[in-house]
């Protein structure tokens, strides 16, 4: 492979792959602050460590990558070592849903993008987090949404 770029580019775009703080993260974080919300970064002590995280309001928010979590969209299986990468996204998934369950049973709300629904319109899934903050501060009666997803993980979920 060719070298198309000088070594400071390359390393800052290694620095975005690699690591907890994805590009599709950062994006929707910079919505978030700049619309004035406060939240916290994979806090510690939070089952899962969530991407985004209202402490107060008790709401996880996830962004899932379209290759490590399976997306019904984009997800496609490597042609080498099949078995292996399907176990491996298995194990992912087994994971990803064992994280809901323990967020559930401690009262949290989970909301989980897709990577290519936080690269296609940031700003939309940052309204979603708002419009649900508000919904979760407006109503404390117990008769909470506990899980939502947007609409291609849904029908997929649904499909499985
Ligand atoms: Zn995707």
């Amino acid at each position: 492979m060719t070298d198309i770029w000088p070594r400071s580019k390359r390393s800052e775009v290694m620095s975005r792959i690699r690591g907890t703080n994805t590009l599709p993260e950062m994006k929707i974080r910079k919505v978030l602050t700049a619309a004035g919300l406060r939240y916290r970064i994979h806090p510690p002590g939070v089952p899962g460590k969530p991407d985004v995280a209202f402490l107060r309001s008790k709401l996880a928010v996830f962004v899932h990558g379209c290759f490590w979590h399976g997306c019904p969209d984009h997800y496609s299986a490597p042609k080498s070592n099949a078995i292996f990468w399907r176990r491996k996204l298995e194990k992912n998934r087994y994971r990803d849903a064992a994280v809901r369950d323990q967020l559930f049973a401690e009262g949290w709300v989970v909301l989980q993008f897709w990577e290519h629904e936080v690269e296609e319109d940031p700003i939309l899934c940052a309204t979603e987090i708002a419009s649900t903050l508000d919904k979760l501060n407006a109503d404390f009666s117990g008769s909470r949404v506990r899980w939502i997803r947007r609409g291609s993980a849904e029908r997929h979920s649904r499909s499985e």
